[in-house]
């Protein structure tokens, strides 16, 4: 290790990750090193995530950075020497009557954007999605009324759209770094870093959990949902930190429905934002818990699968009744308080220090158009492939937040 770098990546994540091998890539020439705490890289958010991609968006910041992403991991597994499980199986969200009307008005953006989308009707959806009743009849009219059914009217599918290894991506980018820039670039885990330190506010250097002092010419926050800790450890005050706060997210694996063809499903969003995707031979099921309280506990709850998810799917899905948990997990979500969107680039009153956060929900899928623009804003001071302005620190004191309507 050495006494200082050019560059300090904290966070070896899939956003550091993307961050370190574009960085190189661009040809910054210094001396670059990461710092992760773990004992192998990204095996905390990133190792839980759902993986999933869409270029399904309402805003054009979203469209830009996952059209961008989508094609790059297209061909990552032959780029980067690694499997990461790509597959485009497509993506359907559906919607009652009032939304559905809301939902179409986007389409003509996403045909103006070249993403290929489709409407589909309710006897579509129910043949992509066996064994899915989009009607209510079916249904106890009590639970209707107590639950808040309707009749599914329409769905928005997205056939490009899909799921990657996220965690897998990271080491891929790693791995390549450290091959092709080996006498410029460190990675090191189990290593922690305490506290970023600066010098009248421009970055100065970190200090390590075990009391070393480093030097770092810039410094890029990729901590996920622990960076607001680090930021308010190294003396930022509340208005100068992360809006954003850890909000446990939970995945269930289950069986699959007692019809067949799950195999080809896409993944599907239906009532109360439940949204289910094959996975190798079972069904991983999801649910945002509105009720959820910020915080660091990552503990899953099979009694939230059974009262809160479980229920609502088998009344969508008869033939669901019988998904039972296999396994299951949680993690944190760097959740984005103002606009539920990430936060990239440099802050504006800490000269040198560049933040890659708060990407709530779809860290995964932007992570390769956040390192591109992230590398490009430090080795030629402004964006070119994607213009990531709009997910600047100083939005939310400007007001201008990223609005995006189609989410889950
Ligand atoms: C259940 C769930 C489902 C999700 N599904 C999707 C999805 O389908 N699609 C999608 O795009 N996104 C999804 N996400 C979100 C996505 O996983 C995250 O946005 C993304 O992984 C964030 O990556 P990251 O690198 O910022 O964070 P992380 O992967 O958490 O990486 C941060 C790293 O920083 C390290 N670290 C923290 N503090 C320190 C320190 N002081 N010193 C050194 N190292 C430190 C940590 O150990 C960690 O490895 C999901 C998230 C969850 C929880």
């Amino acid at each position: 290790m050495r006494d200082s770098y050019d560059l300090v990546i904290i966070g070896g994540g899939v956003i550091g990750a993307s961050a370190l091998w574009n960085i190189k890539a661009q040809g910054f020439k210094g001396n670059v090193a990461l710092f992760e705490r773990g004992d192998a890289l990204a095996e905390e958010t990133s190792a839980k995530s759902a993986g999933a991609f869409r270029n399904l968006w309402g805003s054009r910041i979203n469209l830009d950075m996952c059209n961008y992403s989508i094609r790059f991991l297209e061909t990552f597994e032959k780029d980067f020497s690694i499997p990461i499980g790509f597959h485009k199986h497509g993506y359907l969200f559906t919607f009652y009557e009032k939304r559905w009307n809301e939902i179409k008005a986007y389409k003509p953006n996403l045909d103006a954007a070249g993403v290929r989308s489709e409407l589909l009707s309710p006897e579509e959806i129910e043949k992509r999605v066996p064994g899915l009743k989009a009607g209510v009849s079916h249904m106890d009219p009590d639970i209707v009324e107590f639950a808040g059914f309707e009749p599914i009217t329409g769905g928005l599918f997205g056939p490009d759209c899909g799921s990657f290894d996220p965690s897998a991506a990271a080491k891929g980018y790693v791995e390549r770094t450290e091959r092709e820039y080996s006498s410029s670039v460190e990675v090191h885990l189990r290593t922690e870093v305490k506290r970023i330190e600066f010098d009248n506010n421009k970055v100065k250097g970190i200090e390590l959990s075990n009391g070393r002092r480093i030097g770092a010419g810039m410094l890029v926050v990729a901590a996920g949902p622990w960076s607001m800790q680090l930021l308010a450890a190294s003396g930022l005050r509340d208005d100068e930190n992360l809006p954003v706060e850890p909000l446990k997210r939970q995945l269930f694996i289950t069986n699959l429905p007692d019809v067949p063809g799950y195999e080809h499903i896409p993944l599907t969003i239906i009532d109360r934002g439940i949204y289910f995707k094959y996975e190798t031979g079972n069904l991983q099921i999801g649910r945002a818990d509105p009720e959820q309280k910020p915080g660091f506990d990552q503990s899953p709850s099979l009694a939230y699968y059974k009262d809160e998810v479980a229920p609502y799917m088998q009344e969508r899905i008869p033939a669901a009744a019988h998904c039972n948990v296999k396994n299951m997990w949680a993690g944190l979500y760097s959740m984005t308080l103002p606009d539920h969107n990430g936060i990239l680039g440099q802050h504006p009153s800490y000269p040198g220090l560049y933040l890659a956060n708060g990407w709530s929900g779809h860290g995964a899928m932007v992570a390769p158009a956040a390192g591109v623009a992230l590398a490009e804003l430090i080795t030629q001071g402004s964006y070119k492939t994607v213009d990531a302005r709009p997910l600047r620190f100083e939005r939310f004191a400007e007001q201008d937040l990223v609005h995006e309507e189609i989410v889950i």
